[in-house]
């Protein structure tokens, strides 16, 4: 079109269409536009000859036209070319007349109407006049009159009034009649002009109607306007006054969005945002306020408040006592406890291994953080699979007691340790009963004795020193006494009577959560009670959804889990934590308030403890004299574990002069959010295994945020502490040296699979480190094993080219993925 455009401008005098042109430039109309374009599309296919506006031209042209054609066809073509374009000359032109013949219409019917109007004007006006005259003349002869009899008139007294009135009179007396002619004479032109100048009009005429006819009866007309005008500003503003009718309970929780509260209220959130104003308080309509301020709002709109408070939110979640009939009995679950090395994982396995009929339909467990095996004498157990402390501990915090029975595990060979004792006061400040597995009793170091000596010191007194509590020798290596104790945990589960409701809407407690490449966010859920089921809908912690399929620990997917069971649940909304409860309520909208409703109590929770923090920062330093600093990070990794795990090294990092401030600590892809809180606090940010997705790159350019990524715990904590005590070298330990896109995945018969790439940063090294990325998380690190450049194998590929690539041991590659390719550097480190 531009092109043609262009063309029009300038073959306006002259060219096969400068009469369709003109005629389109006369009215100066883009109707005429839309008619050359038609005349295009018709003209175009019949002379073959393809070249659009050109068309017309090339046809007369032999050099130009088609081979094939005849100048009898041609001379058919140009004709009926000639034909259709005069035919449409013709048309634009009745079209122009037409138009032309309208608009001069609209001019007479307006120059009517105006001719109209100024007669009336002069008509009204003249019997203004007229009216005016006959009452001057009137009141001239009465004065006339008056003058004539004044000295023997005996209405002396009534006579001042009058003659007082009288020069009022011409304004006064006479006015009704002139003064309603004088508005329908306003009113009438306004009535003859565009309707939608009808409301604008009005109003200007109501003023001066006001004005002018203020002779007499102002002070009523004036007041009509201002209710009017009061009215009029009234409904702009959507004031409550026509409102009122609709009286509504408005829910207000503690804290409430505006936009949600306009909501609720069923009033425009402009209105409240500016009611908001009013009252001095200038917020967006994204941001919360708290009751207090929403119930005035919701008072000055004129409905009814209703406080909610966090009970009443969740008062949907069922609370009510199990009947003891509906009660049946429930696997009792393990938590595996004792110091490192001990051989906690080992003995888990050994048990599981044990336990796990070999051949069994989905022999091989799945990791899922929990798993369940049977006794010899039938009893169901569930072992948590994540051993040691922080999941102990951090569980126990978030309120989700799912230990029933700890199971303290104590090397034969390296009797009592510090977290041995960690773990005895863990079990004890939990109540939980203890069971000692006395491992390693292959060593022939082993001295099971001292074990059992050493523990009195705790106040564990195990049975073989006629205690209460069980204890068995074990080995995770040869297998010994691991039957043994899976019946004293038997036992105990026995003594303890533990029972759950199988058949109420089920509760339970997040073990482990992640951010799943292609399941989205998964949790690893042990149901406590009731029994959650396939298309239940739950909230867990800040997050709600509804169950879209249940996988046991076996991979196997069921359609329910009752109590003590431990599954995956996908159909998460966002990723929960470890730790958070899980409960089925009726209504995905309960879900989601109750979610809302946490998210936000959270949210304020956490920027109080920002500022207690600060606060307390400020005490220290003005106690310590400037010397204590904060270092605040933040934190985000592929699994919950990993992450739990660095907020725990990171807040034992630290001395007196500096502290190590987690501000978050997360799941899945550095993303936007978390660079704006990490800015906010000059924090820089940690990822373990994950990458920034592209808008949190450019956020972190731009704001200035560092992010370092990292894959060995190790490092993360050894830099934080490096930088807590200000010795971080500038140095990096990994240098990205280029990003690869991955095209195609090729299958090469004794290669295996090779991902024919893109370059699209930096680039590609054969001796390089690579990590594979799935949306942004790590999902394999390792090194090349070929690097082609066609059938080449070459040592580099530069940015923007192309390039296949293997990788060494590992196979599951996908186009989309993103290879990031680095290289380590050795730094040099003080040694502090
Ligand atoms: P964790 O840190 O408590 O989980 O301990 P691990 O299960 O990782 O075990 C630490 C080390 O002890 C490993 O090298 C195991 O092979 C070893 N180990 C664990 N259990 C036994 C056992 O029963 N006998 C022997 N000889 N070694 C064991």
């Amino acid at each position: 079109m531009s092109d043609n455009d262009g063309k029009k401008t300038l073959g306006l005098r002259g060219g096969p269409r400068s009469g369709q042109v003109k005629q389109s430039f006369s009215h100066g109309r883009t109707k005429n536009v839309v008619v050359e374009t038609k005349r295009k599309r018709v003209v175009v296919p019949k002379p073959g000859a393809g070249k659009g506006a050109g068309g017309a031209a090339h046809a007369g042209d032999p050099s130009k036209r088609p081979a094939g054609i005849s100048d009898a066809e041609m001379e058919r073509r140009l004709k009926a070319l000639q034909l259709a374009k005069s035919r449409e000359v013709e048309e634009a032109k009745q079209r122009a007349d037409e138009e032309k013949r309208r608009e001069e219409e609209r001019q007479r019917r307006r120059e009517e109407i105006e001719a109209k109007e100024r007669e009336e004007r002069e008509r009204e006006e003249a019997a203004r006049r007229k009216a005016e005259e006959d009452e001057r003349q009137r009141l001239e002869a009465e004065e006339a009159k008056q003058r004539a009899a004044e000295k023997p008139a005996p209405q002396q007294p009534e006579e001042p009034a009058a003659a007082a009135a009288a020069p009022e009179a011409p304004r006064g007396g006479p006015k009704p009649a002139p003064r309603k002619e004088r508005e329908t004479r306003e009113e009438r032109p306004a009535r003859g002009k565009a309707r939608d100048d009808a409301g604008r009009r009005a109003g200007k005429l109501t003023l001066n109607q006001a004005l002018t006819g203020g002779e007499g009866g102002r002070q009523r007309s004036l007041a009509a306007m201002k209710r009017k005008q009061e009215r009029a500003r009234q409904k702009a503003m959507g004031g409550s006054m026509e409102r009122e009718k609709v009286v509504r309970d408005v829910q207000v929780p503690e804290t409430i969005v505006v936009s949600e509260l306009a909501n609720r209220m069923a009033e425009r959130v402009a209105d409240v945002v500016k009611a908001l104003m009013k009252m001095g308080m200038m917020v967006t309509q994204n941001q919360p306020i708290d009751a207090d301020t929403a119930e005035l709002i919701v008072e000055e709109f004129g409905h009814k408040v209703v406080r909610v408070s966090a009970a009443d939110v969740e008062q949907v979640i069922e609370t009510a006592e199990d009947k003891p009939e509906d009660l049946v009995a429930r696997p009792p679950v393990i938590t595996i406890m004792g110091h490192v090395d001990h051989g906690k994982t080992s003995l888990l396995d050994a048990i599981r291994n044990a336990k796990v009929v070999a051949g069994e339909a989905g022999g091989i467990t799945q990791h899922i953080g929990a798993y369940q095996v049977q006794t010899d004498s039938g009893t169901t157990l569930t072992f948590l699979d994540t051993p040691g402390h922080a999941a102990f501990t951090s569980m126990r915090a978030r309120g989700a007691q799912v230990t029933d029975i700890v199971v303290l595990v104590v090397a034969a060979d390296d009797s009592v340790m510090p977290q041995t004792i960690e773990a005895i006061n863990h079990a004890k400040a939990a109540g939980v009963p203890m069971i000692v597995a006395i491992n390693k009793m292959d060593k022939p170091a082993a001295d099971a004795n001292k074990v059992r000596a050493e523990l009195l010191q705790y106040e564990v007194v195990v049975e073989a020193m006629s205690g209460e509590v069980q204890d068995v020798e074990v080995s995770a290596h040869t297998g010994q006494g691991l039957d043994e104790l899976l019946e004293a945990i038997a036992l105990q589960a026995e003594i303890l009577e533990l029972k759950a409701n199988p058949s109420r809407a089920a509760q339970g407690a997040v073990i482990e959560a992640q951010l799943d490449v292609g399941r989205g966010p998964v949790a690893t859920v042990l149901v406590q009670n009731g029994t959650l089921k396939q298309g239940d809908i739950f909230v867990v912690g800040e997050q709600w959804g509804k169950v879209r399929a249940l996988i046991d620990d076996k991979g196997e997917r069921v359609s329910e889990a009752g109590p003590s069971v431990p599954v995956e649940v996908l159909g998460l909304n966002g990723t929960p934590e470890a730790g958070d409860v899980l409960n089925v309520v009726e209504t995905e909208a309960q879900a989601r308030e109750i979610a809302e409703y946490r998210h936000n109590a959270a949210k304020e929770k956490r920027a109080a403890a920002g500022a207690a923090t600060t606060l307390e920062q400020l005490m220290a330093k003005a106690k310590e004299d400037e010397n204590v600093a904060e270092l605040p990070v933040l934190v985000k990794a592929d699994v919950q574990g990993s992450a739990e795990a660095i907020v725990q090294a990171m807040e034992k990092i630290g001395n007196e002069e500096v502290r190590v401030r987690v501000l978050h600590a997360g799941v899945g892809a550095i993303t936007e959010t978390d660079i704006g809180l990490a800015e906010a606090s000059g924090a820089p940010v940690f990822g373990f295994n994950v990458r920034a997705n592209a808008p949190a790159r450019n956020a972190a350019n731009q704001k200035g945020v560092e992010i370092r990524y990292y894959s060995v715990i190790y490092d993360l904590v050894d830099d934080v502490k490096a930088a807590a005590s200000g010795l971080l070298s500038a140095e990096i330990r990994e240098k990205f040296i280029g990003y690869a896109e991955i095209k195609e995945v090729f299958k090469v018969s004794g290669v295996g699979k090779v991902a024919g790439c893109l370059v699209t940063e930096g680039v590609a090294r054969r001796s390089a480190g690579v990590r594979l990325l799935r949306d942004n998380v790590v999902v394999h690190e390792g090194t090349l094993k070929t690097l082609k450049r066609f059938k080449d194998e070459v040592a580099e590929v530069q940015s923007g080219q192309e390039c296949g690539m293997a990788f060494e041991n590992y196979d599951d590659i996908r186009p989309g993925d993103v290879i990031e390719i680095f290289e380590r550097e050795e730094v040099e480190r003080t040694l502090a």
